[in-house]
């Protein structure tokens, strides 16, 4: 992509309505753009990152053998009346009526859609174990939206069902959801943890919370120290093995850690106290045994092998990806500006051009844009006539994992300098090796 034609409108000022700095940095990075109360416009550069995002929750779910399908936004409210949720649910529930007056909803999470779709078309255990899962928006008329992405009201999620013949084959399905998410995060270059918490209006007894540690998270967190040791890393593992997911969820869940909704002082207490850690975290995601809390509630029953129809055992689990931009920026920024983990960052390297129009300047910038689109890459090209600094700000705020800045005096003696963005330290090379160093 050439800056010159692309759609980055940065922000010079702080602005004023943002309290956190992922919220401004958004802003001023030109990533969002508030339509109202917690409901945003995603500029090019804030929705590129949001498909990146989104595509290593779809990779992750597919490796699992989770099966990605779309609900429809807006639903029937005759389905959660069934369900007996439909009045319970409260006022995050937007409420609206079509043209002939019928009750209908802006989805805030979709048990009763998916078990809908269950009970009409699967009649059999053989066809177990079924896990479906969407990457949709979500409405939640949150009380106070704030923070930008972190609480909107309009949000993206992945919200996907296990559909289970016994408790057993369910808790696996959990543990399966545990290990997919351990990777979702780390491929992220975040650090996410499994905490114990509560299950709200989802209700069930099992559910874990995933928590990145940050000043301005919401949930207070206690936790033992060892806990933040661990990492997934680059571990093979069977999905369909029962040992392997259950050893991963032993392991990760082996320290106490827990939100504050089901935090117990006495145990925390038992924790060795130079461990003991009380801290804020962002909720980045929460998985759910509930039973057969919805299959009963709807009838959506198989036949057993013994002939007889049994309600499936089933469980939910969300991600929170929209909320996901907010929770990495916090995570991985400096004065600045964002420094994106290279997984999710919206351009591979920055090519800065010192003297635009310079024809020595020119043909190098273009052979190394050529270089990297040849092999798959995506390089932003500052193509613009701007000053250099301007540029350098632009680069840093974007917070692109490298850049390569070339200019005539370099290309003199034959070199570009290339700067990581993470370290700030730079280096003068020849444009080959430059690449070869990214690629
Ligand atoms: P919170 O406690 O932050 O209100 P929640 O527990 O109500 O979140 P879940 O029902 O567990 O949310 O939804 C799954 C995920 O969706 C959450 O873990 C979170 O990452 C994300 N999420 C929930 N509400 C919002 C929101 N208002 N804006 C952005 N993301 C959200
Ligand atoms: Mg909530
Ligand atoms: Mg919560
Ligand atoms: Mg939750």
């Amino acid at each position: 992509m050439r800056l010159s034609r692309y759609f980055l409108p940065v922000l010079k000022e702080n602005p004023s309505e943002a309290q956190i700095v992922s919220h401004r940095l958004m802003l001023r990075a030109g990533m969002i753009k508030q339509q109202s109360a917690g409901i945003y416009s995603w500029l090019p550069l804030g929705f590129k990152v949001l498909r990146k995002i989104e595509n290593i929750v779809h990779q992750e779910q597919i490796r699992a053998g989770h099966i990605p399908m779309q609900m429809p936004t807006l639903q029937s409210a005759d389905l959660w009346r069934e369900s007996g949720r439909y009045d319970g649910y409260g006022e995050e529930m937007l409420r609206m009526q079509d043209r002939h007056g019928r009750d209908m909803l802006f989805s805030p999470t979709a048990e009763e859609l998916f078990t809908d779709v269950f009970r009409a078309h699967v009649n059999s255990y053989k066809d177990l174990p079924l896990t479906l899962y969407q990457i949709q928006w979500k409405f939640r008329d949150e009380i106070r939206p704030r923070f930008g992405v972190m609480r909107g009201r309009e949000f993206y999620m992945k919200d996907g069902y296990n559909f289970d013949l016994t408790k057993e084959d369910a808790l696996h399905a959990y543990n399966r959801h545990l290990v997919s998410y351990l990777r979702t995060y780390e491929r992220m270059g975040l650090q996410a943890i499994p905490m114990r918490a509560d299950s709200g209006p989802i209700g069930g007894d099992d559910t874990h919370e995933f928590l990145v540690l940050a000043e301005t998270g919401e949930s207070e967190v206690f936790y033992d120290r060892e806990i933040t040791d661990l990492t997934f890393g680059e571990r093979e593992i069977d999905y369909n093995s029962v040992e392997q997911c259950q050893a991963v969820l032993e392991e990760f869940t082996s320290r106490y850690a827990r939100t504050d909704e089901t935090h117990d002082e006495a145990l925390f207490n038992e924790v060795p106290e130079e461990r003991r850690c009380v801290a804020r975290g962002i909720e980045v995601g929460q998985i759910f045994y509930f039973g057969t809390k919805y299959s009963s509630a709807l009838g959506a029953t198989v036949q057993g092998p013994d002939g007889k129809p049994t309600e499936v055992h089933m469980g939910s689990h969300g991600i929170g990806v929209s909320r996901l931009l907010g929770a990495i920026i916090e995570a991985s920024h400096d004065d600045n500006g964002i420094i994106w983990p290279e997984g999710v960052t919206p351009f591979h390297v920055g090519i800065v051009n010192l003297k635009q129009g310079d024809e020595e300047a020119d043909a190098a910038c273009e052979a190394l844009y050529n270089s990297f689109t040849a092999v798959g890459l995506e390089p932003l090209y500052d193509d613009r006539k701007e000053r250099a600094g301007g540029k350098f700000a632009t680069m840093d705020l974007i917070g692109l994992p490298w850049r390569i800045t070339v200019g005539p005096r370099g290309l003199k003696n034959g070199v570009v300098e290339l700067t990581c963005r993470r370290t700030g330290e730079s280096e003068e090379m020849t444009p080959e090796q430059a690449v070869a160093k990214i690629i």
